[in-house]
């Protein structure tokens, strides 16, 4: 018999030990998308801010998608919190985590492997080659591929998702190559939509103030149509 804590702590060591979950099922990235992520690591470019544009974005398009499908099938939307098409992020500084939360469409198992790792978008290469000769990452939301970006900051992260169709999954990865998948059965469950989880890097942890967070919030948020909530944790 293995306790709720039980399994966070072992869950804590086998990430300790510079792995990913010893439960998830492991994949290779897409070659193309694998050299994208070490070039965006290794990257010393220095306008890093962008990454939380991108996740933004994403949030923002996932909500768009269940709007989209509420037109027509009001049920989607369910009901309580979950029917409020909103972004949440929040601040661990003692975890040192910066988490991003929508109640946008989410993605199934077969989404996560798909979409953050195993198809290659057509922009990719053309991204990496543009990368390689400029060293400016400042348009990488254009070639399809704004997600990555959060290697900049990051170097371990974490995807908790919930789609209607499907049980809520964990994808994670340390950007050596693989991504791993598992079915969530320690996370609190999200109802509907994605969760993004940067474990910031060292050098990072300048996100992990208040003021430069509710500044970069307000700076992406322009033009986007739901409400955003920043949260802090307390020292
Ligand atoms: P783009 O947004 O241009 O498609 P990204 O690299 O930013 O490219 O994201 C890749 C894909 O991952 C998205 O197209 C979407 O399918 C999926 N995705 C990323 N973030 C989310 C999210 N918060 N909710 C649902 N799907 C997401
Ligand atoms: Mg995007």
């Amino acid at each position: 018999v293995s306790t709720d804590s039980d399994v966070t702590k072992r869950e804590a060591e086998s990430i300790a030990q510079n792995s990913l979950r010893s439960s998830s099922e492991k994949f290779e990235f897409q070659a193309e998308v694998s050299r994208l992520m070490d070039i965006i690591i290794n990257s010393l470019y220095s306008n890093k801010d962008i990454f939380l544009r991108e996740l933004i974005s994403n949030a923002s398009d996932a909500l768009d998608k269940i709007m989209f499908l509420s037109l027509t099938d009001k049920e989607v939307l369910g009901e309580g919190d979950n029917a409020k098409l909103e972004i949440l992020i929040k601040l661990d500084k003692e975890k040192k985590i910066l988490s991003i939360r929508d109640r946008g469409i989410g993605m199934t198992k077969e989404d996560l492997i798909k979409n953050l790792g195993t198809i290659a978008k057509s922009g990719t290469s053309a991204f990496v080659e543009k990368m390689q000769a400029s060293g400016d990452l400042n348009l990488i939301g254009q070639f399809g591929v704004g997600f990555y970006s959060v290697y900049l900051v990051a170097d371990y992260v974490e995807v908790i998702s919930k789609h209607n169709d499907d049980k809520q999954y964990v994808w994670e990865s340390k950007a050596d190559g693989s991504f791993g998948i598992s079915e969530d059965t320690w996370n609190e469950p999200l109802g509907r939509g994605t969760e993004i989880r940067l474990h910031l890097r060292d050098e990072a942890k300048e996100y992990l103030d208040d003021n430069k967070l509710k500044e970069l919030v307000k700076k992406y948020s322009e033009f986007i149509n739901f409400p955003i909530y920043l949260w802090a944790s307390k020292e």
